[in-house]
């Protein structure tokens, strides 16, 4: 792929190629270049989410509350589980981060169907 040198005045990178492109690393993983696209979001990733952090998962099952959000709620396994343990509060809050960006992406798509749905009848 192409490649030109940074701008003089900022040192930001240039915009070189035009087209987008997958490309798969030897090492495992992916490296895409989507020239013009400002933002990527993924959709539908819970069950990935929820496979990275099975054990919260597996500790959200044992609260009070189904629809327990693990913060304030009395007899909530995962507040009991961070009191106990500690160290696991750094990835809960990844957890919930990810699980927020889930819900706020899965409400986007869904309003982008609706107008679109909406705009071909
Ligand atoms: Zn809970």
């Amino acid at each position: 792929m192409g490649t030109a040198a940074i701008r003089e005045d900022d040192s930001k990178g240039r915009h070189t190629t035009t087209f987008r492109v997958l490309k798969i690393l030897p090492q495992g993983g992916l490296l895409m270049d989507t020239p013009g696209m400002r933002e990527l979001q993924l959709a539908e990733c819970d069950h990935g989410v929820s496979e990275t952090f099975s054990e919260i998962v597996a500790l959200a099952e044992q609260c009070h509350f189904n629809d327990c959000t693990h913060n304030s709620e009395p007899n909530c396994a995962v507040q009991k589980a961070i009191k106990k343990e500690g160290g696991s509060l750094r990835r809960f809050s990844s957890y919930q981060k990810l699980m927020k960006e889930q819900a706020f992406n899965r409400a986007s798509l869904s309003e982008k169907n609706r107008k679109k749905n909406h705009w071909l009848k």
